[in-house]
């Protein structure tokens, strides 16, 4: 099936409150363009370095998506251009960004991300780390970012149960901290294999790459 098919059949599924992520990493300018071409305008891409040629290369009407974990030495290549980034996860990094931002005059919007998953390998704060950071002077200082939501991956398995109950985890952080942080508005959960779940339990943005562009190699 083509990426404009694939696209147009995932689009016919989602509610209009939820946002397509389209996930381009290791794909081809040739083959965002295909996506492109048929109106869609918000990609996502794990490495910075990997964006920032992308970015340079493709029309700039195109909104970029940082979805990986993010180093902050890289976080400087991207400042002027990005539109969201998914995984930021720690005060430091944060720090880093509101830095960068101010270079380019700009705000930069992020989400926190959370931990959810069994595994340990997946990046994210818990419950007790994201009260504590967005509790702190610090982080209330910062005036160049701004902070439009939650992000987090559900556990690799195919166990829809565990899977919907790390989803809804999610959400209740969500709604407890959208006390704390009345102007977010984004949960980012759910991927190719878990969007459906995802967006039951409440998602407001998928970030969806293999059933959109195919597999990858890896
Ligand atoms: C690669 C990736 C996705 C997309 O995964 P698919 O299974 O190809 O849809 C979503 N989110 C993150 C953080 C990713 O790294």
């Amino acid at each position: 099936m083509s990426i404009a098919t694939n696209l147009q059949s995932i689009k016919n599924k989602l509610p209009t409150h939820v946002t397509l992520v389209a996930v381009s990493k290791t794909k081809s300018n040739d083959k965002i363009m295909e996506a492109y071409n048929t109106g869609h305008r918000v990609f996502g891409e794990n490495k910075i370095q990997e964006m920032v040629s992308k970015w340079q290369a493709l029309p700039k009407d195109i909104h970029w998506h940082m979805i990986g974990h993010v180093q902050r030495n890289k976080v400087k290549y991207m400042a002027e251009f990005v539109s969201l980034i998914h995984g930021v996860d720690s005060l430091k990094l944060l720090k880093e960004i509101d830095k960068q931002a101010k270079k380019y005059n700009r705000t930069i919007n992020c989400l926190l991300q959370m931990h959810i998953a069994e595994e340990e390998t997946k990046f994210g704060l818990d419950k007790d780390e994201l009260d504590a950071l967005i509790k702190s002077e610090e982080f209330n200082q910062l005036q160049n970012i701004h902070i439009t939501g939650l992000m987090g991956m559900a556990t690799f398995t195919d166990d829809e149960n565990q899977i919907r109950k790390e989803f809804q985890n999610l959400k209740c952080v969500y709604d407890e901290i959208s006390n704390l942080l009345p102007n977010i508005s984004i949960l980012s959960m759910g991927m190719s294999g878990d969007y459906t779940i995802a967006i039951e339990e409440g998602s407001t943005m998928v970030r969806i790459g293999s059933s959109i562009f195919g597999s990858r190699k890896t």
